[in-house]
């Protein structure tokens, strides 16, 4: 292929990456998106193969195939819950690429490079390396944290902070040796070590509630990893590519950060998320007693509403209740009962995770809001139906300062006439945090898993919609 026609192709995936990026921030067009970013990456994928660069194809077939089909297995069977560990391992692949691309490229010195080019090229690969095996290593950790391989509570060493800064000082001293000397591969090996040994800190000080806003800051380093090795590879395509992905990491870590009123700094210093899992003591208990309730008294509540508004949560992907949920949806909808969805930014274990469920299950998108556009609604809702949420419905983050989640925004769920939460226990959620909603005299608890008992609210419903109405059953 010639190098005109290589820059066309490479310009019209980097259009395509671009154009994807934008569908991606909207439901509707998302699945536009996704095709968008599949055809660039086909376009750039076989104009790269078909470079001037490239002529090991038979190596090139024996990497690609099974690559290839080991992911498309991995994508296939992974469950929307399990995502983010996926997502972190594959971090750990760019990673480790842009380690090996720098090693092979100061390996393999390309003789033209003389001068202030030859100086700039071998700062692009100590960059490089060093982006890459904190991103690999950070991102390994995340792995194991992600998928209880190891433990998700944050590592405190002792002067952990000066061991860090101890660790970034040294690289930077190794980089003006590798910079000075005729042979820099003792630096830049012993830098790797480093980096290495860094990435492992910096994820391990970092708690498990925090582990998602990592995973997003991991998704932004490996950008720029890729960033890297395409300067060091003099590939125009990767530098854009590695570019959008690092600055779209960076903008969600930060979204996610405000969100659960987490500092940025504090999130990637580590060290911060100790509060997942126990509550900080001072923060007040909960007083009063929970209101059981029965599926065939929300059927009968629900049928009576004028306004309903469902909140979706971790727990609603956990039992993957949302199929009978939009079941519902439907049958209150086609009496004319005003029915919405308001999702928290940080519902489930990733953004976005309840738009990609709702959607799954077929619910019109024109009726899911974000908490920002719903919030004020609820005084004017009859029943809120919380499914497998917790945090994110917390009032005590907006009335218990000491609470761990203090400050936080959440759906004012309480301020509707009457709330049913369906989970399995009155047990705290992600942050640890007991929630004073199960208390509250408007709302009661619909105990179980929550695909089962949305199920039998459906059941229940669609009964006395038949007019087969049954004797209400109190707790
Ligand atoms: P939570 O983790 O607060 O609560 C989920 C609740 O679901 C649990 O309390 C659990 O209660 C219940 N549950 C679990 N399985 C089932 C089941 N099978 N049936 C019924 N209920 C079930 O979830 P939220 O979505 O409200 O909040 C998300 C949390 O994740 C927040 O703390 C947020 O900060 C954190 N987070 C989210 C990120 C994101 O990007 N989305 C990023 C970082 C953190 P029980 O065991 O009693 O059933």
């Amino acid at each position: 292929m010639s190098n005109n026609l290589l820059t066309v192709a490479y310009i019209g995936a980097s259009v395509l990456f671009i154009l994807s990026l934008g569908g991606l921030s909207n439901q509707e067009s998302a699945k536009k998106g996704n095709i968008y970013g599949i055809l660039g990456m086909v376009i750039a994928f076989i104009a790269t193969a078909l470079s001037s660069q490239v002529t090991g194809y038979g190596l090139l077939i024996t990497v690609i195939i099974p690559g290839a089909i080991i992911g498309s297995i991995l994508a296939a069977r992974v469950a929307m819950t399990s995502m983010p560990e996926l997502v972190a391992i594959l971090h750990s692949f760019v990673g480790l690429a842009a380690v090996l691309v720098g090693f092979a490229n100061y390996l393999n010195p390309d003789p033209s490079l003389v001068g202030a080019e030859h100086t700039i090229h071998e700062i692009e690969i100590y960059v490089g390396v060093f982006i890459g095996a904190i991103t690999f290593t950070g991102s390994i950790i995340a792995f194991g944290k992600l998928s209880a391989m190891i433990s998700s509570k944050p590592l405190m060493l002792p002067a952990r902070h000066l061991l860090n800064i101890a660790m970034l000082g040294s690289s930077i001293w190794l980089g003006v040796q590798f910079m000075s000397t005729e042979n820099g591969l003792n630096p830049l090996s012993i830098m790797t070590a480093i980096a290495c040994v860094l990435g492992v800190h910096l994820v391990a000080a970092i708690g498990g509630a925090d582990m998602p806003v990592v995973i997003s800051m991991l998704n932004s380093y490996s950008g720029w990893a890729a960033a890297a090795a395409g300067f060091m590879l003099s590939n125009d395509l990767l530098i854009i590519t590695g570019a959008l992905v690092g600055s779209s990491g960076a903008i969600l870590s930060f979204i996610m950060c405000k969100a659960m009123n987490r500092s940025f700094i504090s999130v990637i210093l580590g060290g911060f998320g100790e509060g997942a899992g126990k509550s900080s003591g001072k923060s007040q208990a909960p007083a009063g007693e929970a209101n059981p309730t029965t599926p065939e008294e929300t059927a009968q509540l629900l049928r009576e509403a004028k306004s309903v508004m469902i909140v979706p949560g971790y727990g609603m992907a956990a039992a993957q209740a949302q199929h009978p949920v939009s079941e519902i949806t439907k049958i209150l909808r086609k009496r004319g009962v005003n029915v919405r969805f308001g999702i928290h930014p940080v519902a489930g274990r990733m953004p976005g995770h309840m738009n990609v469920l709702l959607a799954e299950a077929n619910v019109p998108y024109d009726i899911v809001f974000e908490m920002d556009e719903i919030n004020e609604d609820f005084p004017s809702t009859d029943v809120v139906l919380v499914i497998g949420a917790n945090d994110t419905v917390n009032p005590s983050a907006l009335t218990d300062p000491e609470s761990p989640i203090a400050g936080m925004p959440v759906l004012e769920v309480w301020k509707s006439a009457e709330v049913i939460v369906f989970k399995r226990s009155l047990s705290p959620g992600y942050a640890g945090v007991d929630n004073p909603l199960f208390y509250m005299e408007n709302s009661k608890m619909l105990f179980g898993d929550a695909k089962k008992n949305v199920d039998n609210v459906l059941r229940a419903l669609s009964d006395l919609e038949a007019g087969k109405e049954k004797v209400l059953v109190t707790a």
